[in-house]
């Protein structure tokens, strides 16, 4: 895959500071964590490690991951996976996907019993 021309990480690392600077009475913890998280994500600020591959024994140095659930990088490996297995799920048939949200009174009733109402919504 390759690597987009501008990421979150590159906006937060030139943005970042003033943003924060600007917002501080507003912005949580977390919200500061999980941003100076995505900045120094796979960078030398959070070391490294060796890559092999298993099949021709290449090697290769990585920086290490932050692998904070927010991260667009340290998600894309999830979302790749979620997408493959979401495609293998496909019909080979046309049909359509539908979504839909159904009343709060249900939604408790259908949580408890998901199995069964999922089966009478397919
Ligand atoms: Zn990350």
């Amino acid at each position: 895959m390759d690597r987009p021309k501008l990421e979150v990480a590159d906006v937060f690392r030139r943005y970042g500071e003033a943003y924060r600077q600007e917002h501080d009475a507003s912005m949580s913890t977390a919200q500061r964590r999980v941003m100076t998280a995505i900045e120094v994500c796979r960078t030398a600020a959070l070391g490294g490690h060796l890559e092999r591959c298993d099949e021709c024994g290449h090697e290769r140095n990585c920086f290490n991951s932050c692998r904070d659930r927010h991260c667009p990088k340290c998600q894309s490996l999830a979302r790749a996976q979620w997408i493959e297995d979401r495609q293998s799920e496909l019909l080979e048939a046309p049909y359509f996907h539908a979504v839909f949200t159904v009343p709060e009174e249900i939604a408790a009733i259908a949580c408890q019993n998901k199995g069964l109402v999922w089966g009478i919504c397919g």
